[in-house]
């Protein structure tokens, strides 16, 4: 293979390799699943099953690949976090995205019949798109997961109202869209609401417990939150342990450092993932996990 006429053409590829020293999100995304929504009838407007499906291909893709700190997903897609310090295929853009991508949608068709048993694919099978970002800090990073929770939120409570007044409500698709246009606008109000401006999520609430008798709050969790994927590694250790470690590791500093990278490397392939529905904006999450964003 090595030394043809035919080599030089390996010189016209371009390695993008993502900035050093920033946390890498690999967000991928299923493509055309309104689509596929309505080809394996999915209910609306959440299906447990297709739920759990995209949980089980990403806990997949978390114990495969040990760089990932955490995931978060919700409807059809998935955002892996790379640690800062991964050096994983040398931090090849094309290599992380396209790996990553192919694993899931691999796990996302062979675990299909076990959420699906009624339901076989075809084709077009699904499949998903990737694309990676680099984010600078530990803030940018948390901005960005409570970005994709706020919108689960946001798209879960409107779809939540939508769905009610027509399953519920016995509404058209196109009234219900409507209704909801107008009722979240607060020009529209009685002039003893103008200038109260509700906000359009409570207006929501209103209409869903007013007309169907549902408070939001009720809604299961995994609905309401989306889920979160992560390494439970090392449970917070109570702070007098913290000061005999720092003690042990004064007394025989480099050897035990050394050690103690070997141990969190074995610790961290062994460690047992978590699937959970969490709320990763407030600051309580992390700081119980010091060891996901350090
Ligand atoms: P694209 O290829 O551009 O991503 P898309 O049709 O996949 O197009 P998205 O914006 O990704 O568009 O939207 C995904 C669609 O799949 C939404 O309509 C969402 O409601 C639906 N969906 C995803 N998961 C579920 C689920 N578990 N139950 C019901 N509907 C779902
Ligand atoms: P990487 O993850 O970096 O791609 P790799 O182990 O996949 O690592 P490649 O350079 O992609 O390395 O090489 C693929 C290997 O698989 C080669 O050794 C090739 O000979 C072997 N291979 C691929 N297809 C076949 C096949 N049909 N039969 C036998 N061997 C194969
Ligand atoms: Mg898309
Ligand atoms: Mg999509
Ligand atoms: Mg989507
Ligand atoms: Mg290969
Ligand atoms: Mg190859």
């Amino acid at each position: 293979m090595a030394n043809s006429r035919f080599e030089y053409v390996k010189q016209f590829e371009h390695d993008k390799y993502l900035l050093p020293n920033t946390w890498i999100v690999i967000r991928i995304d299923g493509r055309g699943f309104s689509k596929l929504c309505a080809k394996y009838g999915f209910e609306k407007p959440n299906d447990r099953r297709a739920v759990d499906l995209m949980n089980a291909a990403a806990k997949a893709v978390v114990t495969e690949l040990p760089d990932i700190t955490i995931a978060y997903g919700v409807s059809d897609e998935y955002s892996f976090v790379l640690h800062k310090s991964c050096t994983l295929f040398e931090r090849r853009s094309s290599k992380l995205i396209t790996t990553i991508s192919s694993t899931f949608t691999a796990y996302y068709v062979h675990l299909w019949s076990s959420y699906f048993p009624d339901t076989p694919l075809s084709s077009p099978l699904p499949s998903f798109d990737g694309r990676a970002v680099c984010y600078p800090s530990v803030q940018n990073l948390r901005d960005y997961m409570s970005w994709r929770q706020v919108d689960c939120h946001i798209n879960n409570l409107y779809n939540t109202t939508f769905w009610s007044l027509i399953q519920l409500g016995g509404m058209e698709a196109k009234d219900a869209e409507k209704f909801l246009a107008v009722s979240a606008h607060p020009s529209r109000k009685s002039p003893k609401l103008i200038g109260m401006q509700p906000t359009l999520s409570a207006d929501k609430n209103e209409i869903l417990f007013s007309k169907f008798k549902i408070n939001y709050n009720n809604e299961p969790e995994v609905f309401r939150k989306g889920t979160v994927v992560f390494r439970d590694y090392e449970l917070v250790e109570p702070a007098g342990q913290r000061v005999a470690d720092a003690v042990d590791n004064l007394a025989e500093p480099v050897q035990q450092s050394k050690t103690q990278e070997e141990t969190d490397k074995k610790r961290r392939a062994k460690a047992r993932v978590v699937v959970d529905h969490l709320d990763i904006i407030k600051d309580d999450f992390w700081d119980r996990r010091p060891w996901l964003l350090s």
